[in-house]
């Protein structure tokens, strides 16, 4: 999956590198498959988002889209969506903690308090929050980020992204870039 789409270039030297650092074979596939999600999403009407939970044995334990648009519940968000999997199958405490997240894009705030409170400690995300801005340059900027959450969640939440952005960026091609486009 490649990106015909990069709308960007007069604010590039802002922008976070493309890879913060390179995936291994297994955290690259289930990232690809969070972006599989967010395509999923974007073909059912939803913001373009998609998440995935797998456990260190490689056990998926909750994987989820973005359905805030289908369902009407503005915290319908594929992060939190996930989490709330994680606390209906009653999972145990050093299950969760030894898996990670895989967002397409970089969680907000409010699922990075999710994704802290549920126990999780490792998130890999696709494209950043700032490359997202540039998209719907209409949208309010959030000077927070989830960075800021987990530096202060209960437990260290590692976090790696951007990743494979030109992969995740292909998702927003033909959605989520019109100006008339909600939210
Ligand atoms: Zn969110």
């Amino acid at each position: 999956m490649t990106s015909r789409f990069f709308p960007y270039s007069a604010q590039q030297a802002d922008l976070p590198p493309l890879d913060q650092q390179m995936l291994d074979d297994v955290d690259s596939e289930w990232l690809r498959q969070a972006f599989v999600w967010a395509n999923a999403a974007r073909l059912r009407g939803n913001r373009p988002f998609g998440a995935i939970i797998v456990a260190s044995d490689g056990r998926i334990l909750a994987e989820a889209f973005s359905n805030t648009r289908e369902t009407g519940d503005s915290t319908g968000h594929a992060e939190m969506n996930c989490v709330r999997q994680l606390g209906t199958a009653r999972l145990a405490i050093d299950v969760i903690a030894d898996a990670t997240l895989y967002a397409s894009a970089e969680p907000c705030v409010m699922c990075a308090g999710a994704i802290g409170s549920a126990g999780l400690r490792r998130v890999v995300f696709g494209v950043d929050k700032q490359r997202l801005q540039q998209m719907r340059p209409d949208l309010r900027p959030s000077a927070m980020s989830c960075h800021d959450v987990f530096a202060h969640s209960k437990h260290a939440v590692e976090c790696i992204g951007p990743c494979l952005v030109q992969e995740a960026l292909s998702v927003y091609e033909d959605s989520w870039l019109s100006p008339n486009a909600a939210p």
